[in-house]
């Protein structure tokens, strides 16, 4: 069976950049992405602070681009779904639902994923969403609310307020973490409503979500509820063969090296102070000059 030089789990920038620093220094990677390329970064319409784009850039595009770059580079990309990991051996062992992957080195870079609210029914009833570039479409000419305080939350909407009949923003506190400038903007569209110091308790309907109730007991008729209150690591890979925080991130330094020999952790699912594109790239480009490290140390040529 053939073992690759390198596996990356995630087609994040991070992953995508590994991959394509990676290959360029001889060695035969995969990529094992779940959905598509891009990660976060594919569900942004309009990224404004990557550098190189004046005017901004297409997530989703720039995302395309960094596979199709990578792809050049030699790296193969495969859809599959990474469900466990078997990481301390020097040949690690990962299961996918098309079937086994060995390799020598493994990239982890599996990005967050959005928090939820952690009520029932929230991850059955169609009407309850993360993201409303994904899904705002579907809300046209409707009542919708979105719940956080956040830069997220503002934008999201933002976005929402431009689609939508009427945007209601709940608020668990009375003050918002987001940036005043957003704030201001969103306080500018009259169709938008601010429901401070106020906390879901529940999502109302049987079918498909109807409306929520806050916790004073009133109840809001909305046909979506876009759910913007931070994200939490994709890092269940490895249990406990890895070190992660108390929050779920892979413990690793710049370096993106976790404690088993070969196995590096890069992007948003590894503890760092700023989590960017930016950041994710850089980890990226780390990582694969870590394990080219690695290889060289451990001869990569060796027989299994
Ligand atoms: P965030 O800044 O961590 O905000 C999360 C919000 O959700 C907070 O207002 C928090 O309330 C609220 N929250 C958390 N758990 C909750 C719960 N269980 N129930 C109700 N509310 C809850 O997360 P984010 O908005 O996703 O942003 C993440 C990072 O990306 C931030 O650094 C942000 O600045 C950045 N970002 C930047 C932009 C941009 O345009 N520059 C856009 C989006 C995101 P409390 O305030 O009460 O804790």
């Amino acid at each position: 069976m053939r073992c690759y030089d390198m596996a990356v789990v995630g087609a994040g920038p991070a992953g995508c950049t590994a991959a394509l620093y990676a290959a360029r220094a001889g060695l035969d990677v995969l990529v094992l992405e779940r959905l598509g390329p891009g990660g976060q970064m594919a569900q942004t319409q309009h990224i404004e602070n990557y550098p190189g784009f004046p005017d901004g850039a297409d997530g989703a595009a720039l995302a395309d681009g960094m596979k199709a770059g990578a792809e050049r580079a030699g790296a193969i990309f495969l859809l599959a779904d990474v469900r466990s990991a078997q990481l301390t051996g020097r040949v690690k062992e990962l299961q996918t639902d098309g079937g086994p992957v060995l390799a020598r080195t493994v990239v982890l870079a599996t990005g967050a994923g959005p928090r939820r609210l952690g009520l029932p029914q929230e991850d059955e009833l169609p009407g309850v969403s993360y993201c409303a570039a994904c899904d705002g479409a579907f809300f046209r000419g409707k009542d919708v609310a979105v719940v956080g305080g956040g830069n997220s939350a503002v934008s999201e909407a933002l976005l929402l307020s431009r689609l939508c009949r009427h945007v209601t923003l709940v608020h668990r506190r009375s003050t918002f973490r987001a940036a005043p400038a957003g704030l201001a903007a969103l306080e500018k569209q009259d169709n938008v409503t601010f429901c401070r110091n106020s906390i879901v308790t529940e999502l109302l309907g049987r079918e498909r979500l109807t409306g929520i109730r806050l916790q004073n007991g009133r109840e809001l008729e909305i046909s979506g509820l876009f759910v913007c209150i931070g994200r939490t690591p994709v890092s269940a890979l490895g249990g406990e063969q890895l070190r992660r925080t108390p929050d779920g991130y892979y413990c690793a330094d710049e370096t993106t090296r976790t404690g088993l020999p070969g196995v590096f952790a890069a992007g948003d699912v590894r503890e760092k102070q700023l989590r960017q594109i930016v950041t994710a790239v850089s980890d990226g480009a780390a990582a694969a000059q870590q394990a080219e490290h690695y290889l060289g140390k451990t001869s990569r040529r060796a027989e299994i």
